[in-house]
């Protein structure tokens, strides 16, 4: 194990003996052979989903299975199977359907939680499973109401149990960053000593700053004797800004695992970011001398399916993955970037996944041309939806001279997340609206063979009578909470994609609709969240409240 400090430390950072970007291309997408490689666990499908409006559906879920295998991570934390019965699905499937990253599943330190995830995981060739008992003063005083004893106790029971059914346990001991430090490594030392394979230190309320981090790491790595036996992780929220720095500088005192998601997506102000840890262990290798087995130039696309299914749009200057992160509009910078690039610019865009230019198709691109482009977009579509998204893909282009990404990503997602027949789906409405009259709306819904109408005038706008009349036509009485639409390509014939959040029993669901009619799109967003809300199967079977208070 190599850490970086020493000379290179004490240089000024313009002097640092970096490798020029452009001089490894050879080595983008995979990990430089001098670095120690640090692992990537993903918890985008646990704790990413479980922040409000980012819940996702069973085939969502697989979908971004399938992408974050694809980007390579080493672990996918696949949700908490025993918080729902929707959740125990999604794992399930997940675990059942997927193979070459380990899949976990989440567990309170109890015998029902433990068996619940396992029954999940039991058919996955490579399973984890994730316990985790809270450690510190505040949460054993007035949540567990147990004393430090009792907490070793049970978390030494906990990962028992998880071991009796797989070699591969994970513990976490929730709230470390405010645990003593005495008592945390009593705990990390008799959890390692029951079988825990990995340690993870869980900054739960995004408390922790860099150097409290890596000296909580330190700390472990030096006083624990049988650390040597475990990997430790690092879990960090985002509630001071500090989640990547935080990781980074445990992964500088030692840790090999970092707990991230995709977009920092999570409870919140969200979790560790996954596109920019990996990009700064990557870009200041000469630094940490770590790595990850990430292939970069999915990160793009990945982010923004993740994007696309929640409906949380990425920030234009999001470090890595935002659509400025690369752009370069000051004068005197596009002079030094033509000059030489390295000038200005520590990566280089196409290794996140941006394409120098946005390809365009038009009518004449044929079928191979299409699905080339889903892939790059970060679509994998299955065999028998191939035909029916290049009838719809035709009949853009012959109304739209240029199909740009956006369009092209439109044309997919309507497709696949098309409605069943459990679903309101839009039939046809009509729209009275001028600037000085009160708008009226007539519509037409439907749900299998079940159709319903409704109408409504206000003096608000459109949106709020289309709002009104949904309601009307399903007897549904939810709120809205919020509304964005945004065009996905360029010009003013582009596909508009509209986000519409809405809440209804306590609930947050988002929906998004996607159409060349910007309030189409609008009415379809707010059947997709109403869709959402009747179908919600995390209908809680076990502590409601404490199910879902988790790392
Ligand atoms: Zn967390």
């Amino acid at each position: 194990m190599e850490f970086p400090g020493g000379d290179d430390a004490a240089r000024p950072p313009g002097v640092r003996t970096r490798v020029a970007p452009g001089n490894r291309s050879d080595q983008v997408g995979n990990a430089m052979s001098d670095s120690r490689i640090v692992k990537i666990f993903d918890t985008t499908l646990r704790d990413g989903e479980q922040s409000p409006g980012c819940s996702m559906n069973l085939a969502e879920k697989l979908k971004v299975a399938q992408a974050l295998i694809d980007l390579g991570v080493d672990v996918i934390e696949a949700g908490f199977p025993i918080a729902s019965v929707g959740d125990f699905e999604a794992v399930r499937e997940i675990a059942n359907s997927f193979s070459g990253s380990t899949i976990c599943g989440l567990a309170r330190c109890s015998e029902a939680d433990i068996d619940r995830a396992w029954e999940a995981l039991q058919r996955n060739p490579d399973p984890r499973i994730h316990v985790f008992l809270a450690t510190s003063a505040i949460h054993r005083t007035f949540k567990l109401k147990m004393t430090p004893d009792e907490i070793v106790t049970r978390s030494i029971a906990g990962v028992r149990r998880a071991a009796s059914y797989t070699p591969n346990v994970e513990f976490s001991p929730e709230d470390a960053a405010r645990t003593e430090i005495d008592f945390l490594c009593r705990v990390v030392e008799a959890v390692i000593d029951a079988g825990a394979t990995t340690v993870n230190i869980p900054d739960t309320v995004g408390y922790a700053t860099p150097a409290h981090m890596g000296g909580v790491i330190s700390s472990l790595m030096n006083r624990v004797p049988n650390i040597d036996k475990a990997t430790i992780s690092i879990h960090c929220h985002n509630d001071l800004g500090l989640a990547v720095a935080n990781s980074l500088a445990a992964v500088e005192a030692g840790a090999g695992q970092i707990e991230c998601t995709i977009n920092g997506i999570g409870e919140r102000a969200g979790n560790c970011s996954l596109e920019e840890v990996v990009m700064a262990m990557r870009t200041r290798n000469d630094y940490y001398h770590c790595d990850s087995r990430i292939k970069s130039r999915r990160l793009v696309p990945t982010s923004q399916l993740v994007s696309s299914i929640t409906g949380m749009q990425v920030q234009r200057n999001k470090a890595i993955v935002g659509r400025n992160a690369f752009a370069h509009e000051a004068g005197i910078h596009q002079d030094g970037m033509l000059k030489e690039r390295t000038t200005y610019e520590i990566m280089r865009p196409e290794d996140v996944g941006f394409d120098k230019t946005d390809l365009v198709l038009g009518k004449h691109s044929g079928r191979a041309a299409l699905l080339d482009r889903a892939r790059q977009l970060g679509y994998n579509l299955e065999p028998d939806k191939v035909n029916s998204i290049f009838e719809r893909f035709k009949e853009l282009a012959d109304r739209k001279k240029e199909v740009f990404d956006g369009d092209i990503a439109a044309v997919i997602e309507n497709e696949l997340y098309g409605t069943t027949n459990d679903e309101w789906a839009l039939i046809d409405y009509t729209l009275t609206s001028d600037l000085r009259r009160t708008q009226a709306i007539q519509l037409e819904v439907r749900r299998g063979d079940q159709v319903a109408h409704g109408a409504a005038v206000s003096d608000a706008g459109p949106v709020e009578a289309g709002v009104q009349a949904i309601r009307n036509a399903i007897g549904l009485d939810f709120g809205c909470t919020s509304y964005t639409a945004q065009s996905l390509s360029m010009g003013e014939d582009a596909s508009v994609n509209a986000s519409f959040e809405i809440t209804y029993k306590g609930e947050v669901y988002r929906g998004r609709g996607v159409s060349r009619n910007i309030f189409e799109a609008t009415l379809i967003a707010v059947l997709n969240a109403v869709n959402r809300a009747i179908l919600d199967t995390r209908s809680v079977t076990n502590g409601a409240a404490e199910a879902r208070s988790t790392i």
